[in-house]
């Protein structure tokens, strides 16, 4: 039987589904400081994992990504067996591995740092904004931006994901003044949708969507390049340069993009061995109807299974060929995430008319800034490489 697995070039490995922190927004189960840390990821399972993607896929190279809940629950020492693990097995199999993370940082211990530069393990940090959004939210502004200057001295730092919601969708300026003190480029913005804990949340509506999408044009146009966030810089080269053919969108599957990679090049690893499309919403949210397979149960998976409800997945709403296909802000348009969307409805219809809303505005400016800060963005990305 052939092997669900053969595409797969990037694996994120749910080290626990505990956080140490509770933002509002997120689907991580609270680790309160009576309760004992359980369930993390252990070596048996993660090199399984390892181990099983390295000879299933057919791609030369695996990303692996340690993820949560809140990664640095675990010791220093798990994560150098671990790396030191991938690297072995891809050398014996002519492959290479590249490691990274999302944390929020506030646990990074220095032996963390010592195993991370022997195997260049990228660390993202989740920030809310300036310090007294960060604080009003979750709170150890210095101990993270201690620990992310730690990680860029380095040479580890990965960026930052920036979570928009109630509390920080009217403070898009101070986040760019606060990652120009940073010495921060590029980010990750992300609209929070209602998932586990974030169910009971405010959610953001269209004219507070429409106002963080503005502000984030107009500070990057105001930075000239110098600080960009990676969703809105390709929203503006697509509203410039349209893809010309459906092919070429089929092949970027991005988390931005028409269709996502999730499940197709990229899958979730959870503590318990099950595996999801994607670690964006853990088990929860929609997710939680789409596992695909358990790396604990020794059972061959039937590809046909597998890919039958990766197809469910990624179905699109009548609303695509009814409406999308036509509307001429679809190349600036994410288009949703399968993760949120049928489980939140209305945050993907707040953010599809406050897209409208941003192709509009976007046609209000004048061309040639736009075209200008996407040159500039090129050209500093050509000179990192
Ligand atoms: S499921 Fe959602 S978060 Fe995950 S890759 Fe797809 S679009 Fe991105
Ligand atoms: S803006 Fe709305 S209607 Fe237009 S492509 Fe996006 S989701 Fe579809």
């Amino acid at each position: 039987m052939k092997s669900p697995y053969k595409n797969i070039n990037e694996v994120h490995i749910e080290i626990t589904n505990m956080c140490n922190l509770s933002c509002t927004y997120c689907y991580a189960e609270t680790l309160l400081p009576d309760k004992q840390i359980k369930n993390l990821f252990t070596n048996e399972l993660y090199r399984d994992t390892i181990t099983k993607m390295l000879l299933e896929s057919k791609s030369d190279f695996l990303d692996i990504v340690f993820h949560g809940g809140e990664p640095l629950l675990h010791t220093p020492e798990w994560f150098e067996e671990a790396c030191t693990f991938a690297t072995s097995k891809a050398n014996q199999l002519g492959k290479k591995v590249y490691f990274s993370m999302q944390s929020n940082l506030t646990l990074l211990k220095n032996a963390h740092v010592e195993s991370f530069k022997k195997h260049q393990v990228k660390v993202g940090v989740s920030l809310d904004g300036d310090k007294e959004t960060h604080n009003a939210m979750r709170g150890n502004f210095g101990v993270t931006v201690a620990n992310m200057k730690k990680l860029q001295d380095a040479g580890l730092f990965g960026g930052v994901i920036v979570v928009i919601s109630h509390h920080n969708w009217n403070k898009i300026p101070l986040f760019f003044k606060q990652m120009e003190e940073l010495g921060i480029r590029i980010f990750h913005m992300n609209i929070a949708s209602s998932v586990g804990r974030g169910n009971s949340m405010e959610l953001l509506g269209t004219e507070k969507t429409f106002r963080a999408f503005k502000d984030c044009v107009d500070c990057m146009l105001k930075y000239k390049g110098e600080i960009v966030d990676t969703r809105m810089i390709k929203k503006l080269q697509q509203f410039i340069n349209p893809p010309q053919s459906t092919e070429e969108t089929f092949q970027q599957l991005r988390c931005d993009n028409l269709f996502c990679h999730a499940g197709v090049t990229m899958i979730a690893v959870q503590n318990d061995g099950n595996v999801f499309p994607c670690g964006c919403a853990g088990s929860s949210g929609n997710m939680k109807n789409f596992k695909l397979d358990n790396f604990r149960d020794t059972r061959e998976t039937n590809p046909v299974d597998y890919f039958e409800l990766l197809k469910k997945f990624h179905t699109k709403k009548e609303k695509y060929y009814n409406e999308c296909v036509h509307c001429p802000a679809k190349f600036v348009c994410e288009h949703g995430c399968p993760a949120f969307d049928h489980t939140d409805p209305e945050t993907p219809e707040n953010t599809c008319l406050a897209t409208k809303q941003l192709y509009s505005y976007l046609q209000t400016i004048d061309r040639s800034l736009i075209v200008e800060l996407i040159s500039i963005h090129e050209s500093k990305s050509r000179a990192l490489v």
